[in-house]
């Protein structure tokens, strides 16, 4: 049985709730991921899109990535928390900030992408498979 992830942001409008296992858990360090968590890099969880139901209204932020999808943030508008992230490259998908779960110890970090964008006072775990940009088999960004 996969453990139910479930989580949200800050101030409780916005709940969400996950019934599978991560397809892969990321730190990801493209600019955009910069923007939106504050600092070196976002930690997100890569989740099938169909397994999550979210309750509130994130708004979500657009802009264009650099493998030419869309990339859709969504944060809440009352406490500005990060809750969820989709991309057009791979509509089936969404990711889940790890700072965002109930229980953050159940990301389990595998892989950093766009580690190219990296800065040197951001480090990563050496032990991480690490991508200079994004891998073909993961949502382009
Ligand atoms: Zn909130
Ligand atoms: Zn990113």
């Amino acid at each position: 049985m996969p453990k139910t992830i479930t989580g949200g942001c800050a101030c409780g409008a916005i709940r969400y709730e996950c019934t599978e296992e991560p397809i892969v858990s990321a730190h990801c360090q493209c600019r955009g991921c910069q923007h939106f968590s504050g600092t070196g890099h976002m930690s997100i969880l890569l989740v099938p899109a169909d397994a999550v139901t979210v309750t509130g209204d994130p708004k979500f932020y657009e802009s264009p990535a650099d493998s030419g999808s869309t990339t859709r943030r969504g944060f809440c508008r009352n406490c500005g928390s990060p809750v969820i992230g989709k991309s057009s490259g791979m509509a089936d998908v969404v990711f889940l900030p790890a700072g965002s779960l109930d229980d953050p110890s159940q990301f389990e970090p595998a892989v950093a992408v766009f580690t190219e964008r990296g800065h040197a006072w951001d480090h990563l775990d050496s032990g991480l498979m690490k991508f200079p940009a994004m891998p073909p088999a993961m949502p382009g960004e």
